[in-house]
């Protein structure tokens, strides 16, 4: 179980899939659902059509396409968000989600969703999970036209919610996303290793890591931030 050290942490930015919803949805539509929606309107096999779209994947990955779905529908020629929305099932929050998050909230700390989620995607993972009752402010990364992988997003948000880099936590399951994190100087950093509720636990040494958030809870709570004004 990571230590981090609560008393010195006063924001919490917080990726979404993989981290506060189970990817396993994203993974199934990326790499069976939707290969299959473009063998089904192409004719060619699911096979090969799965391969062009991993390969199309490779070459887009982390960069602001690959997380556009306005981008796959124009490319494919699919309605991408008709296509997510026929499997919208699927979406769901970690079992651990909500805890956590209304530990962190309870505890006075500023809570910021931050994910490289195209709004729409964004809009339609809040209509199933209505994660938005739980979080204060949530922000897709398109509206800076860059990625979490890129440090002018960390430059820009620096300056939209103006967090001290020193008091803030990180929480995202993808490690280069961490890694630019870091490199901006966001000074507490933690993965996720267990994004994907159908995958094998990940083994990560690079970052403290997190299987289950309610082992964390009991530190949260009681290392509150003293708000000015409130201090005893
Ligand atoms: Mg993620």
């Amino acid at each position: 179980m990571p230590t981090l050290p609560w008393n010195q942490i006063d924001t919490v930015l917080l990726d979404m899939d993989g981290t506060l919803l189970d990817l396993h949805y994203d993974n199934h539509f990326w790499t069976d659902y939707l290969p299959q929606k473009l063998a089904h309107a192409t004719g060619l096999h699911p096979d090969a059509c799965k391969a062009q779209l991993m390969s199309h994947y490779a070459r887009v990955s982390g960069q602001i396409q690959w997380y556009c779905l306005d981008y796959w529908a124009t490319q494919l020629n699919l309605d991408i968000l008709a296509a997510k929305r026929e499997i919208a099932h699927l979406i769901s929050l970690r079992p651990d989600t909500i805890a956590f998050l209304d530990a962190l909230k309870q505890s006075g700390r500023d809570v910021v969703l931050v994910t490289n989620s195209h709004p729409d995607g964004l809009t339609l993972k809040i209509e199933r999970t209505q994660l938005d009752a739980h979080i204060d402010t949530l922000i897709s990364t398109h509206e800076f036209g860059v990625t979490k992988e890129s440090q002018s997003l960390w430059q820009q948000l620096h300056h939209r919610l103006k967090f001290d880099p020193d008091k803030t936590l990180f929480v995202d399951d993808s490690l280069p996303i961490l890694t630019a994190a870091r490199e901006f100087g966001i000074a507490h950093l933690l993965a996720v290793a267990n994004p994907d509720s159908q995958q094998p636990v990940k083994q990560i040494t690079d970052f403290p890591a997190v299987t289950d958030y309610r082992d964390l809870i009991e530190a949260i709570i009681s290392s509150p931030v003293q708000h000015a004004g409130t201090e005893q």
